[in-house]
């Protein structure tokens, strides 16, 4: 497999420095930008296979290039993870809904920025389960077509909105979903969705789930994840 090539946009020097020696040493290929100027005049050029995109950046904030690649046919499936600092949560959501991929914060281990850079490529490679096939993920079953979820083969009795919540979010382990993401993935029959119903719905299911709720996770101040 041809190596993959990473492209980093950060402003301070020593994280990109920092980047440029993990991913190098894991085997990417690395192009560092410190401008969103300088990284839209790259992918002119160049096709990485992901972006990592900090989001406070003098110029150009790291939100509007998220913008940009998302509009531009050319650049609309190159995966993004954005890096930030400990606050940014609204910018967070906002970069999810513009289509991000996910997000690391500041400062962060080698090892799990390697291992969200593996994670997200691949994510990317393959497709998502169909939505209609049975889904098993750690001790549940999901099937689609007869709405019934088992956990340890035990059925579990959950509502039209939510069953297909917990269906919207595992059939994606590791992604995280903001509220109306979630909101415009699910689309309630018996419930009106909103954000804010989201949370209680959560509630419902986790608890319908027992031991097993812990797999659906809260990522404070962004949204919600089913566990990898
Ligand atoms: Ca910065």
């Amino acid at each position: 497999m041809p190596k993959e090539t990473v492209l980093a946009v950060e402003d301070e020097e020593d994280i990109l420095e920092l980047l440029r020696y993990n991913l190098t040493k894991e085997g990417y290929h690395f192009i560092g930008v410190t401008s969103g100027e300088e990284a839209l005049r790259r992918l002119r050029t160049e096709t990485p296979n992901l972006v990592l995109l900090d989001l406070m950046l003098p110029g150009m904030d790291g939100l509007e290039i998220c913008r940009r690649l998302k509009q531009d046919p050319k650049t609309q499936n190159l995966p993004v993870i954005m890096v930030t600092a400990k606050g940014e949560e609204a910018d967070v959501v906002a970069g999810l809904e513009l289509g991000a991929d996910d997000y690391i914060t500041k400062p962060f281990s080698p090892r799990v920025l390697l291992a969200r850079v593996r994670a997200v490529l691949r994510r990317r490679r393959q497709a998502p389960p169909d939505e209609a096939a049975p889904l098993q993920i750690h001790e549940l079953v999901i099937h689609p077509g007869r709405h019934e979820v088992l956990v340890h083969g035990q059925p579990v009795e959950l509502t039209v909105t939510e069953f297909r919540l917990l269906h919207f979010l595992a059939r994606r382990p590791g992604w995280v979903f903001t509220r109306s993401q979630i909101v415009s993935g699910v689309h309630g029959d018996d419930y009106p969705v909103s954000d804010r119903s989201v949370d209680v719905q959560i509630v419902g299911l986790r608890k319908k789930l027992g031991e097993a709720g812990k797999y659906v996770e809260t990522v404070r101040g962004v949204g919600y994840r089913f566990r990898e």
